[in-house]
Formats: C-alpha cells, structure tokens, sequence
C-alpha cells in the first residue's frame, strides 16, 4: 500500500481492502518508528487523526467518498489546523493552537481526508534546508546527514520516507520545488492566487503559494483539485471555477515546444545535475517535442530581487508578533516596550531577524526608493522576460535546484549560499507563474535530482500532464529511499 498512488489507494478504500482507520494506523505507526530520526512531523495527535479515519470509513460505507476520502495527508505547520498545534517553526509559536481552520484544511475537510500530523520547517518558511527550524532539522531519507530542502522539508522527507500518502507545502520562492527534487518527489506550486492564503501563516504575501507534494504528478493533480478554488478572505484569491487539473494527463506531448533558457545551464550547476536534466530532456525529444533555445537575461536578478522584496513583506507580516494577544511572551520584562523588544528577541531565531532587519532597512526612508522601488520594477522586467519566452515555447524546462541535497550544516555560516540555492525557483514566484519539479535520476552518490518545469499562467492541467507523460516512460519517481516492505 506505502508505493500505490492516491488513485490505488482511493480504490482500495473503495473496495474495503483496507479501511481509512488501518490506513491512517499504518501511517501513524511508521511515523512513531522514523520520525525520532528523520524529525519530518512537529506535531502529530492520533485521536484526531483516527476520529477523521473512522468518519471516513462511515462516508466511504455509505458509497458518499471524494477521491481523497481517507487519505491520510501530513500539513506542513504553515497552516491553521482548528484544534491543532500550528507552530510554523518557530518559538514564536511554539504553543499556539489554531483557533479556526485555513482554507487548505477546510478544502481536505469536505474531501473527507485525514490530517496525518504537522510537518516541520524553517521558521516562518525562511530557509532552503529546514535547519532554521526551532524543532530542530530535518533529515533526507535518502542520506540522513543530507538536509532535505526547505522550507517545506518535513513535508518533501516525509512523502519520500512514505510517512504520509501525500503532503502539503508552500512556495514563496522555491520551498515546493526545491526540496521536492532534493528528496526526489514531484511538488507543484500554482499560478499565483490559485489556493486561498486564508490561515497560511503569512511570509512575503505576493509571493507565498500553497501547492501539493506527492509521489508523482498524477497524485499531484489529485491533490491540486482538493486545494484550490476561489475564497473571499483571501483578497488575491482569483475567481475563478474549479477545474480537473487530471482531465489532460494523458495527452500526448508530440509538437511540444520546450523552452531552455541558457541562463539556466550557466555557470554554477553541478556538472551532475546538468546531466541529469539532459537526460530528462532527451527523453521528451522521445516523445516527440522539440527544444528552443530562449533567454531570460533579467532572471541573474531575482535572488537580489527577492531579497529585497520578500524580507520587505516579511517585516510587515512579522510585526504582529507582539507577545500581547497570542504568541511567545518573554517571562520577564521592565515596561511594554521591553515586553515587545524582548518577547520578539528571543521568540524570533537568527534567520527571522536578519530578515526583519532587512526588510526594515529597505522600507525606510531615504532607502525605499533605492531599494524597494528599483526592485519592484525589476520584478516586472523578470515578468516580461517570461511573457516574451512563453511567445516562442509552450513551456520552460532546467534545473530546479544548482545541486543534490548537500550535508547538514555546510551552509549555515553562509547565508548568501543558502540563498542561491533557489537560484532557479525564485523568478517563478517573482513572476506568479506556476512552476513544478520532477524527480529526474541521482547523482554519483545515489541523491535525487529534479527537473523544474514552468509553465505559462494557468497552464497547470498541462504541466501535470506533461510530468505524467515523463513519469509513464520513467520510473525515477517511483524509486524510494526505504528499504523495508510492510
Ligand atoms: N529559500 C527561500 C527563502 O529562504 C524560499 C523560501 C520559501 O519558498 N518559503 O526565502
């Protein structure tokens, strides 16, 4: 059961080979074995759990399921969770119980699906190796002194070590994508506005995005259809109707124009990597589609770029962590301003705050213009860049991260390395394009690498389609790091 896909899974509650509550059992109890060491969950409460279970199993008796009736699927801790611990990694946090449910959750409510357990990452999603995470790293079930990607790290380790049937995460500037081709699983974030940021615990709000994180992109577009959909509370959510984003995956790809920018095999990508997207390209010559060459001469400025304007939002986000209606407050302080400055010293780690410190820096006056005005309007070049290549091709594929899944720790001291780890997700988020990553072979020393894929607005029913396409005549996505068959 651990290697079906959703739709396997789906059919096997259907036809009560197995219920929702042994499902949701296998699930816990392998989590209870790995998680003391791969540390994938924060937080997880099997009387929840097993209650969503058992009202699963009563909807799928009564011939009432969804698709995803009784899937057992981990949240990253990003998003409210009625009744639940939602820390978002941080101190901050560390105690707080979601009062209400984000619209994600409520979305895996009506489907009937359970909520395995919270999974860990970097605090506030600022991070690209989950090591500024507050419950402490996680670890890549393919190499455990190898960090998994971030932010959504907990979520990329624990679909890959099967401790989850699927996983949500989020995307702000690669924290889908990235760890997703680290651990060697398929994520995908959406067009911009696609999935409410209702009760998603806010980062850099014009650029943050949910999306889902499974095994392949079929589970994906099962996940995908569950998430989205229009919300009032989210003023950026787009109206528009709920689509089947599995209705084109089996298409065929013949006269498929694929766009590589050579921006992307440039300097800086680890030989080994390079030759894996290759190898990924040349099967979609197989196929039938044909490659372009494009360029996208402003994309060398959007790690600069986005490190301006996400930080700038990040500030602003961050600033209602007051320690006066919910959140860490310091046991001891002089005065209310002491309260703040010390509640916010120690609830915030080191990576927050030099965020915080420069997002002030860049709003202030006297440096905004220079600084955040010059990056907005260079985010709008990065937008044109894609709007001219999406002229000559139908989509863009490279890399998605510069390497494998490098050891915990060697980048820590270096804050600019870590950041250039997302060096070719970020213009994605800059832009509001979607953009997904498929596992695409292993290096030298049996690490996953992903090809990202990015598509025009809207275009996620073909994206997917295109990964399924892959993943029928290649079985890297279905390669897993665990030994054992229960
Ligand atoms: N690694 C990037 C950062 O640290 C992106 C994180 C994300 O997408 N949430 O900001």
């Amino acid at each position: 059961m651990l290697n079906s896909s959703l739709k396997q899974m789906s059919a096997a509650l259907r036809a009560k080979e197995i219920s929702s509550v042994e499902l949701t059992t296998l699930y816990l109890e392998r989590i209870a074995a790995h998680n003391p060491t791969l540390n994938a969950y924060v937080t997880t409460d099997a009387a929840i759990s097993l209650g969503q279970a058992k009202a699963a199993d009563e909807l799928l008796a009564k011939g009432k399921a969804q698709p995803l009736t009784g899937i057992p699927v981990a949240q990253k801790d990003i998003f409210c969770a009625k009744g639940w611990r939602t820390t978002c990694g941080s101190r901050m946090l560390s105690d707080f119980i979601a009062p209400y449910d984000a619209h994600v959750i409520e979305q895996f409510n009506h489907a009937g699906a359970v909520n395995l357990g919270k999974t860990n990452m970097d605090e506030f999603a600022m991070g690209s190796s989950n090591e500024t995470s507050y419950f402490g790293p996680v670890r890549n079930p393919w190499n455990q002194n190898a960090v998994p990607g971030g932010s959504s790290g907990g979520a990329a380790s624990a679909v890959a070590a099967r401790l989850c049937a699927a996983a949500t995460g989020t995307d702000t500037g690669g924290s889908i994508r990235q760890p997703a081709a680290l651990c060697g699983i398929t994520g995908i974030k959406p067009t911009y506005g696609t999935v409410s940021r209702y009760g998603m615990i806010a980062f850099a709000s014009s650029l943050d995005q949910a999306g889902p994180m499974a095994r392949s992109a079929e589970d994906c577009a099962l996940m995908l259809n569950v998430m989205t959909g229009f919300d009032e509370r989210d003023s950026t959510s787009l109206p528009r109707e709920k689509e089947d984003y599995a209705r084109d995956l089996n298409l065929p790809l013949s006269g498929l124009r694929i766009g590589l920018p050579k921006e992307f095999f440039a300097e800086g990508l680890s030989p080994d990597v390079a030759a894996r997207v290759e190898g990924a390209i040349a099967e979609y010559r197989k196929l039938g589609a044909v490659t372009v060459d494009i360029s996208l001469p402003n994309s060398r400025l959007a790690v600069p770029v986005y490190y301006v304007l996400a930080p700038a939002e990040a500030s602003s986000n961050l600033s209602r962590y007051d320690g006066v209606r919910y959140g860490y407050r310091a046991p001891e302080y002089a005065d209310l301003s002491d309260m703040y400055e010390k509640s916010r010293a120690q609830g915030f780690g080191a990576e927050v705050k030099r965020r915080i410190m420069i997002g002030t820096y860049v709003l202030s006056h006297g440096y905004y213009d220079a600084y955040y005005l010059q990056a907005q309007k260079i985010r709008r070049l990065i937008a044109q860049d894609f709007a001219d290549a999406f002229k000559q091709c139908d989509v863009i594929m490279g890399p998605t991260s510069p390497s494998t899944a490098f050891s915990l720790g060697e980048k820590n001291d270096d804050p600019v390395q870590m950041y250039l780890s997302d060096i070719y997700t970020i213009a994605v988020n800059l832009a509001g394009l979607p953009g997904m990553s498929v596992p695409c072979g292993f290096d030298g020393n049996g690490m996953p690498a992903g090809l990202q894929i990015i598509g025009n607005y809207f275009e996620e029913a073909r994206m997917l389609n295109i990964a399924h396409q892959y993943q029928l005549a290649t079985d890297w996505h279905s390669r897993s790091p665990v030994k054992e068959t229960p």
